[in-house]
């Protein structure tokens, strides 16, 4: 029945997408009192903490009064596992596990009943069918091998959208032909893995096979990106954002405007110095899961920066817009007079290098900035001078900036290429 219930709850969502912005506010509304006050009654980190602050469930009774809540960060959810924060009554042997990867050094655990399972499922799903993956295709998977599933999905038992898995571990040259071979409608991977999967098609002339679509996640999409995809598959990139915890948040439809947040499913929140940030401006992602009754999140701070917009979507979905995604927090740099310097910044200046094929900025100390590179032909001493020069120029003078030239860059344990890591950051 659960494969039934999935599809009807992508069938709900994706009317959903199209509904008038003032009712999906409603709906939200409505989910977001029902999970405050099951949490209130059920869950003892929320009890105490509403306790605490003298409120009852009735004084949340809108997204605006969510403020009255403080944040919960990831310390709270990890210090509060399992006992605290898994509502009562749930049997944590029969819910699914999902873990976040602990880029930030704090994995944490996420549990799902069955129905929460089920809707997430239905919620991964509609970014891809409303970009236009049709129900009959084929999606290659490109992930972390640590998460692949250990059954069929549910698409392919009733079989509809076959997926394929590879690792984002493996190395593109040899897995770009296997990926040909599955002739997939569909190719859905980390953004960095896409943009190296174009690059190497390229190389050794395999196009024919390749998908109209691609959905790029859980990285910073670049123009670069976005390009090479145009001109070697002359199509385009769909970027997602989500989160291990709450599955996904917010997408782009085929105008590319922004991104539509998934405002049926989560209340997503911008905040800055604990306001609410003006339309534009980039704010810390607040989120709360509308449909995670076995283990509630309210306001929690995922640890990533976004830009809020009131632009609508010429498209005419009624999911409102988010302008885009700034990178994690761990991805950002802090000059040294407390400037916050994001992702974009670094690829900007590297871009302007010549010499450069590949770079990683990390950020040690305060005042200490290694900059990893790969060479290209047209690497020379001035490169590195350079490298040094424009570093400093938007850090600050008194930061020692080190370059250091490689073979190649590593991925992360997840498969990921992190352009920019800051180690000075912990949330
Ligand atoms: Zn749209």
């Amino acid at each position: 029945m659960s494969d039934f219930r999935k599809l009807w709850l992508l069938f709900q969502l994706r009317r959903n997408a199209w509904r008038k912005t003032e009712d999906l506010l409603e709906i939200q509304q409505k989910k977001l009192r029902a999970i405050v006050k099951h949490s209130y009654e059920n869950v003892e980190f929320y009890h105490k903490k509403f306790d605490s602050l003298g409120l009852k469930p009735s004084d949340v009774k809108t997204v605006e009064d969510l403020k009255k809540l403080p944040i919960t960060t990831k310390q709270e959810v990890r210090d509060n596992y399992p006992k605290g924060i898994v509502a009562r009554g749930v049997n944590v042997e029969k819910c699914k596990e999902y873990r976040t990867s602990g880029s930030t050094g704090m994995p944490l655990s996420i549990l799902l009943d069955r129905s929460a399972e089920d809707y997430r499922a239905a919620l991964f799903g509609r970014p891809f069918f409303e970009c236009g993956l049709r129900l009959r295709d084929k999606m290659v998977a490109i992930s972390d091998s640590r998460h692949f599933p250990r059954s069929k999905t549910w698409y392919q038992k009733i079989g509809i959208l076959k997926r394929v898995h590879f690792s984002a571990s493996t190395n593109v040259e040899e897995t770009l032909p296997l990926i040909a071979r599955c002739e997939p409608d569909a190719v859905y991977a980390y953004s960095s893995y896409i943009r190296l999967l174009a690059e190497e098609a390229k190389k050794q002339g395999i196009l024919e096979f390749m998908p109209n679509l691609f959905f790029g996640t859980a990285e910073i999409m670049t123009k670069e990106t976005r390009n090479i995809v145009k001109s070697v598959f002359n199509t385009e990139i769909f970027d997602l954002y989500g989160c291990v915890e709450t599955e996904r948040l917010a997408w782009e439809c085929t105008e590319h405007v922004g991104y539509h947040m998934d405002i049926d499913s989560t209340v997503i929140e911008f905040n800055k110095d604990g306001e609410v940030v003006a339309p534009g401006e980039s704010g810390h992602i607040f989120l709360t899961c509308l449909y995670n009754k076995a283990m509630p999140l309210i306001r929690y701070e995922v640890g990533d920066l976004g830009t809020s917009t009131v632009e609508r979507c010429p498209c005419g979905r009624g999911l409102p817009l988010m302008k885009n995604i700034v990178g994690r927090t761990d991805d950002l740099v802090v000059a040294s007079n407390g400037r916050i310097i994001v992702p974009a910044n670094f690829s900007n200046i590297m871009r302007g290098i010549p010499g450069i094929s590949q770079f990683k900025v990390i950020q040690e100390k305060k005042n200490l900035i290694i900059v990893t590179l790969v060479k290209d032909r047209n690497f020379s001493r001035l490169t590195v001078q350079r490298v040094i020069k424009d570093v400093k120029e938007v850090v600050g003078h008194d930061v020692t900036v080190e370059p250091i030239v490689v073979e190649e860059i590593k991925k992360d344990q997840s498969g990921k290429i992190r352009a920019v890591v800051s180690k000075i950051h912990s949330s």
